[in-house]
């Protein structure tokens, strides 16, 4: 049986390529190859897509996340409170500004921050709150934001997963203080290398981030304040400007494919389904199942590439031990942690493959029913 990859990039990029192949010879004849006027272009035209003033280029959502915080002037004896169940960059970038990074747990159903045990960790030393769009479903911002209101707190929106995603008619990005994009090549929008973006609609956050990306300058030489190297690559822009056309057509279709799943799979006993929000991207499709281990090793066996997002939260990795939580500290984490598993998604995935998989599911399924 020929492979189903997780995420298959060669296809989309087979759809563009002659665009990609034009833009980037442009770039070749200017040799113009950090920042520049396709940055520019690219920052104006996501900052329109997200609905948002500004948009700033940067290198890997990562720093996104780093930069939004030092535009906050968050660093050393700060706190700054994230979901357990997450991707470890969101906490890292807490870590590299020298704050802390305090973790509450998701909600059970959708994985996403439970707004309801927020209150319970602000103390004085409080300063801003990372909500993360997980899977290209958005956070309840509405809850977050009167929390944060009522508290004088900053939130940032962890968007890296969420390009184009709606939540009551906003743009994931347009719904915090900052949102925060990478353009990892597996992402929504997916550059051909790294790439990051900051979206915000306050004039001086802006200016902030334009320094801090820059070494402390815009203008060349003049260093206005200590700042990260964290620049967009010209020819990433050029590529992501034109991905950016064909992105609500992407995610258009990753929704038929989201439904399609949703429909066959919701006949299937035994498997636990996201219910993700109308205008989520779906950047991945996860499920949860008690055997995800042999459900897995099925899977791979039959030629699908499925996977894991994530097999352990923040608090359960290596690098973070010594925030001193022990196990049991976040139940639903650490239930989707352990019993999640990630179906293939991409814009271009065939319904034969999608019968293919949710038929290998259902297989599965029946023959542990006959088993037990
Ligand atoms: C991908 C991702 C990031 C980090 O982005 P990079 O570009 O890889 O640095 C941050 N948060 C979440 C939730 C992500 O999925």
């Amino acid at each position: 049986m020929n492979p189903i990859k997780l995420v298959d990039l060669k296809v989309q990029l087979a759809s563009i390529r002659r665009e990609i192949d034009s833009a980037i010879d442009n770039i070749f004849d200017r040799c113009d190859f950090i920042l520049g006027s396709e940055v520019e272009s690219f920052e104006e035209e996501f900052s329109r897509f997200c609905n948002v003033k500004y948009a700033v280029g940067c290198a890997n959502g990562t720093d996104a996340i780093e930069l939004a915080l030092r535009a906050l002037e968050i660093g050393e004896g700060d706190e700054v409170i994230l979901p357990a169940m997450t991707y470890i960059a969101t906490a890292a970038a807490v870590t590299l500004v020298g704050a802390k990074p305090v973790l509450v747990d998701v909600n059970w159903q959708t994985g996403l921050i439970d707004s309801s045990t927020i209150e319970d960790v602000i103390t004085s030393s409080t300063k801003a709150i990372i909500v993360v769009h997980l899977y290209g479903q958005c956070a309840d911002m509405d809850a977050v934001n009167n929390i944060a209101n009522k508290h004088n707190l900053y939130v940032i929106e962890d968007a890296a997963q969420a390009h184009g995603a709606k939540l009551n008619g906003k743009r994931a990005g347009s719904m915090g203080v900052m949102g925060c994009f990478s353009f990892y090549p597996g992402k929504n929008l997916g550059a051909m290398g790294d790439g990051g973006m900051v979206t915000c609609s306050n004039k001086e956050i802006d200016k902030q981030l334009r320094l801090l990306r820059n070494l402390g300058s815009t203008k060349k030489y003049y260093h206005e304040v200590v700042g990260r190297n964290s620049r967009l690559d010209t020819m990433q822009a050029a590529i992501l400007r034109i991905k950016l056309k064909y992105l609500d057509q992407w995610n258009n279709a990753r929704t038929v494919h989201a439904e399609k799943y949703a429909e066959i799979l919701s006949r299937c006993p035994g498997i636990e389904l996201t219910n993700y929000h109308e205008g989520s991207v779906y950047h991945l499709y996860v499920i949860r199942h008690p055997q995800r281990v042999d459900l897995l090793a099925r899977l791979h066996a039959e030629n699908i590439e499925a996977a894991i997002h994530y097999p352990f939260a923040v608090h359960q990795l290596e690098a973070y031990r010594g925030l001193g939580y022990v196990n049991g500290s976040f139940p639903s984490s650490e239930y989707w942690a352990s019993n999640c598993l990630t179906l293939p998604m991409y814009p271009e995935l065939s319904s034969s493959d999608m019968e293919r998989i949710t038929s290998v599911i259902n297989d599965f399924q029946s023959s542990k029913d006959n088993f037990d």
